[in-house]
């Protein structure tokens, strides 16, 4: 399963992150979402690959984003 976060949308709300803080954060320079270092594809703190384990909290957390800017496939 695959996650992006389009991140220059990122309300900063905080609900991925508290959902689901084995795989999101927030970026503390510029406050938005990212996916957690050890998961980010190709390093890419908007993308990344969620591992099976995760799978139930990344899709809440992606329903629970107000702008809905978290795509999982
Ligand atoms: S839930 Fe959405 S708007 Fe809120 S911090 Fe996460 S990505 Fe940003």
């Amino acid at each position: 399963m695959n996650v992006i976060i389009d991140r220059m949308a990122c309300v900063s709300c905080g609900a991925c992150w508290n959902t689901c803080p084995e795989l999101f954060d927030q970026n503390h320079c510029d406050s938005y979402s990212e996916v957690v270092e050890d998961y980010r594809f190709n390093g890419d703190r908007a993308e990344g690959i969620v591992p099976d384990c995760l799978c139930c909290c990344a899709q809440e957390a992606a329903c629970l984003c107000p702008v809905h800017i978290i795509r999982i496939s």
